[in-house]
């Protein structure tokens, strides 16, 4: 096992002090920084501490495959790690964005190289031919717009805002209440005339009033989904987004709940900081909320209009076990928080064991952990991660002082 080192990426929604202060450098950091990765992905990948000089996790991994993946995964895998892992921390929203399945992934980057678009190009939508689900689990308070609303829910929301277009809208919505209905009028904001600039206008306007008037319990219900809009079209004044906000689902999730975003899936998230793991891809199609390059036609090709709430993804169990995986349907990846605690009065919750085979990315979030296999023994405290190769002997986890939260990445077992 040794320690890793992440890679910071700076984007203009990032935090200054986040990033900063989780690895222990300097805060606040002279840029925004968005994202910390734990991978081998190429375009970033982390760095191995192996004695004195950080050698990158791709290519340790590249150069002995089976011993660091273990033997079927290397072949199941192609030789590369399946899974990348961050930490985000967003101090401003995101960009609208969707993510393929594994066929539109493999066939839009084949004819994007047949159609010679460099792989760095700006209009480029597929960099590699992978899938890009994704997990994200909250450190913090965590908000986000992810998947179309319920119909009747969003009907009932763009009637409470009194804007005689968006009754209109709804109207038109209730009277194909599926994932078609949906697909009319998200089409319909997002190839945007000059009729619907001037709505996204009225809709900023209409959430001021409506949160600034005084108004019963049953009229105040999408007070947040209002504030999001109103916050998404001061910042994006003529963005097509801020309609489409008004159709998805507005979540918070609180610290150790998860978000599960399958192909096809349209979100943005809004603020706060987060761990998430992911098929290692870089495919993004925008769907606005950025300064960004938008493919509408593409975008239109993938997204999944079907309607509904999205469910929180809970590390549940009997609280007495401190190994709680976050259930999802990936092969990739897979997540597991382990909660140590030595006031505990079942001794066993003090303690987690992690057999060998796969290979593993361990991350500590808080408190501080001590990681012993026979013969070798490392400490992380908050921030701070490990490489664990398939080749290593089983590891036990236990915490340096009292506690420690610790998130544990490798590949699926599904
Ligand atoms: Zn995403």
């Amino acid at each position: 096992m040794n320690r890793l080192h992440g890679a910071i990426r700076s984007y203009d929604w990032g935090s200054h002090t986040v990033l900063a202060e989780l690895t222990g450098r300097p805060s606040p950091s002279d840029r925004p920084e968005a994202e910390l990765w734990l991978g081998a992905h190429p375009a970033d990948p982390a760095r191995v501490d192996d004695a004195a000089s950080g050698v990158s996790l791709l290519d340790v991994i590249s150069a002995d495959p089976h011993g660091q993946l273990g033997e079927a995964n290397a072949e199941r895998f192609r030789g590369r790690l399946p899974f990348l892992l961050k930490v985000l921390a967003a101090e401003e929203p995101l960009s609208l964005q969707a993510h393929p399945n594994s066929m539109q992934a493999r066939e839009g980057f084949e004819r994007e190289n047949a159609n010679g678009v460099p792989l760095d190009s700006p209009a480029r939508n597929y960099k590699d031919d992978n899938h890009k689900p994704e997990l994200v689990v909250a450190l913090t308070r965590f908000e986000a717009l992810a998947g179309f609303r319920d119909v009747r829910r969003t009907v009932v929301l763009l009637r409470a805002l009194g804007v005689a277009e968006l009754d209109r809208c709804a109207e038109q919505l209730a009277a194909q209440a599926d994932s078609s209905g949906v697909r009319a009028l998200f089409t319909q904001w997002i190839t945007g005339d000059e009729h619907s600039v001037t709505l996204i206008g009225d809709v900023v306007e209409a959430c001021q009033r409506y949160l600034s008037t005084e108004r019963d319990r049953v009229a105040w219900e999408f007070a947040a989904e209002a504030q999001t809009a109103l916050d998404l079209g001061n910042r994006y004044p003529n963005d097509p987004g801020v309609l489409i906000s008004l159709l998805l689902n507005r979540i918070t999730l609180e610290p150790g709940e998860g978000l599960f975003l399958a192909a096809g899936n349209l979100h943005a998230y809004l603020r706060g900081v987060a761990v998430e793991i992911m098929a290692s891809s870089d495919n993004v199609l925008r769907g606005g909320l950025t300064p960004k390059h938008v493919d509408v036609p593409e975008l239109l090709k993938v997204l999944d209009f079907r309607p509904g709430s999205m469910p929180v993804v809970r590390a549940d169990g009997d609280g007495r076990d401190n190994t709680r995986v976050y259930e999802t349907p990936e092969r990739e990846f897979e997540l597991t928080r382990l909660q140590l605690d030595t006031s505990r009065s079942n001794a066993s919750s003090s303690t987690a064991n992690l057999a060998a085979g796969d290979p593993r990315i361990v991350f500590c979030t808080a408190g501080s952990t001590i990681l012993s296999s026979p013969g070798a023994s490392l400490e992380l405290s908050a921030g701070q991660s490990a490489w664990l190769p398939a080749s290593n002997p089983a590891v036990t986890l236990a915490p340096a002082q009292q506690r420690a939260q610790v998130f544990v990445a490798t590949i699926g077992s599904g």
